[in-house]
C-alpha cells in the first residue's frame, strides 16, 4: 500500500464511513469543560458546525473508519475484502490527534468511530479502545464518543469500549437470519445478539452501581443502538419493524437505524441493482416512532402495510394508512377520548394530544382549537369529533384516501 498522508487517509476513511447511518448523539450524559478543565462538551454549543454528507446524512461528528480494510466479505459492504477500493488505515494516535484538532476548531461535537476488521476482531477492537482511552485519559476529552463494536470481539474488550464511549453500537445488519447468512456469511445473528445482551447487562449493572456509589464507572451512558440495511434482501417492512421491536424489547436499544441499501461500486452479483426508494427508509422511521411514542404495536404497523407485499405505502404515512384501514376506530371525540385513542388520529402528534388533554379540563374544544395544534386540519377532520364538528359523511367516504393524502407537488428549485 502506498504511503498516504493523514489528509488522504481522511478522504478515504470518512467517505467509507458514510454508509453507516447510526451516528446520532442523543441521550448522553452532560459533560462540559466550562470549568476550564478538560477538552470538549457533550452539549451542543453555539457555533458548532453541522456538516451533511452528499446523501443528506448529518455528520456533525467526526465520522470515520479506523481502516477500510477488512478480512470479512459481506456482500453489501464497499469495504469487503473482495472489493476493489483504495485502502487506508489510521493509527490510533492519528485518530486521537484528528479528533482533538477538529474539536478545537469547532467542526465537530465528537467522534463516531467504526472500522473494518484488520488482523482479527480482537486486534481491531483493541485499537478502537486505544483511541477512546487515550482521548479520555490522556487528553481529558469530554466530547461525545460513539464506538461501533467489532463482530466477535472479546466481551472484555467491548466492556473496555463501554467504559470510555458514550454509546456503543452493534449492527444487526439484516432483519432476518436468512438474509444475514446469505449476505454476510461470516457473521452470526446469535453472536451479534449475544454481544447486545452483554452490553445491555453491563449498562444496567453500571446504572445500578451508579445509583449507590457516585464513584462507580459509567458504561455507555447514551446506551446502545443498531442499524439495519433496508432493501438489500427480500425482507418486508413488516419483517423489519417486527425485528426492530424485538430488539428494543430484548436489548433496551436507544435507537434502531434504518439505512436504505445503496448500490456500491463494484457490487456483488447477489445484490439488487437498484436502491430502494429513500421514502421507504423514511416510512420505517415513522413506524419506529409510532411504536416508541404512540403505543403502536408491531402488529399495528404490519396491519397498516399492504397485506400481499408486506410493504408500507410510500405515498402516505403509516399512521394515516392504519387509520384508513381501521375506520371503525374513528371518529374519536376530542373532548372525551382517552390519550391512546387521540394518539391514533392522523395529524395529531404527542404534543398536540398533551395540549388537548390539558385544555379540555377547562372547556369544550372546537375544531378551530384543534386546528391550532396541527399542521393540516383537513387531515384531522375525518377522524375526530369536536364540540362544533362531526364528520358524518366524510368519514364514510369510499374515496377518503385522496382527500386526506398529501398532495404531491413539484417544489421550485430556486424558490425564495
Ligand atoms: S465486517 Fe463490516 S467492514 Fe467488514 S465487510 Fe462486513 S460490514 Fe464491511
Amino acid at each position: 500500500m502506498a504511503q498516504l498522508d493523514v489528509q488522504q487517509k481522511l478522504a478515504i476513511l470518512a467517505d467509507a464511513a458514510k454508509y453507516d447511518a447510526s451516528c446520532a448523539s442523543s441521550g448522553s450524559v452532560k459533560r462540559t469543560s466550562r470549568d476550564g478543565k478538560g477538552v470538549g462538551s457533550t452539549d451542543q454549543g453555539m457555533g458548532i458546525c453541522h456538516a451533511y454528507a452528499p446523501d443528506g446524512r448529518c455528520i456533525s461528528l467526526l465520522k470515520i473508519l479506523l481502516t477500510n480494510s477488512c478480512i470479512f466479505d459481506c456482500h453489501y459492504c464497499i469495504n469487503r475484502k473482495s472489493s476493489n477500493v483504495r485502502r487506508a488505515r489510521f493509527t490510533a494516535a492519528e485518530v486521537v490527534r484528528l479528533t482533538l484538532s477538529f474539536y478545537r476548531r469547532n467542526y465537530i461535537e465528537g467522534l463516531f468511530l467504526s472500522s473494518g476488521i484488520i488482523g482479527s476482531s480482537n486486534y481491531t477492537m483493541e485499537q478502537m479502545v486505544k483511541v477512546a482511552r487515550s482521548l479520555r485519559e490522556d487528553h481529558d476529552f469530554r466530547g461525545y464518543i460513539h464506538l461501533k463494536t467489532i463482530p466477535d470481539a472479546d466481551p472484555e474488550l467491548v466492556h473496555q469500549a463501554g467504559l470510555h464511549a458514550d454509546r456503543l453500537s452493534i449492527n444487526v445488519e439484516l432483519p432476518t437470519v436468512a438474509g444475514l447468512t446469505r449476505l454476510a456469511p461470516e457473521k452470526s445473528a446469535a453472536r451479534i445478539e449475544g454481544a447486545m445482551g452483554d452490553t445491555k447487562t453491563a449498562i444496567l449493572d453500571t446504572g445500578d452501581a451508579k445509583k449507590r456509589f457516585k464513584s462507580a464507572p459509567r458504561f455507555a451512558p447514551a446506551g446502545q443502538s443498531t442499524q439495519m440495511i433496508v432493501g438489500a434482501d427480500a425482507a418486508t417492512d413488516g419483517d423489519i419493524v417486527t425485528k426492530a421491536s424485538t430488539l428494543y424489547d430484548r436489548f433496551g436499544l436507544r435507537r434502531v437505524y434504518y439505512s436504505a441499501f445503496s448500490p456500491i461500486p463494484d457490487a456483488s452479483a447477489v445484490l439488487p441493482l437498484q436502491r430502494p426508494p429513500l421514502m421507504r427508509e423514511h416510512r420505517l422511521y415513522q413506524s419506529d416512532w409510532l411504536m416508541r411514542f404512540y403505543d403502536y404495536t408491531p402488529a399495528d404497523v404490519v396491519a397498516a402495510a399492504d397485506a400481499t407485499t408486506g410493504m408500507l405505502p410510500l405515498d402516505i404515512d403509516p399512521k394515516l394508512a392504519w387509520a384508513l384501514k381501521f375506520r371503525g376506530s374513528f371518529p374519536v371525540d376530542v373532548n372525551r377520548a382517552p390519550r391512546e385513542a387521540l394518539l391514533r388520529v392522523p395529524g395529531l402528534g404527542v404534543k398536540a394530544v398533551t395540549a388537548i388533554l390539558a385544555a379540555r379540563r377547562w372547556r369544550r374544544l372546537h375544531l378551530a382549537d384543534v386546528a391550532r395544534l396541527t399542521v393540516s386540519v383537513a387531515k384531522v377532520r375525518p377522524f375526530l369529533i369536536a364540540e362544533d364538528w362531526r364528520p358524518v359523511a366524510l368519514s364514510d367516504r369510499a374515496d377518503l384516501r385522496p382527500v386526506v393524502a398529501p398532495k404531491i407537488q413539484q417544489l421550485e428549485l430556486f424558490a425564495a
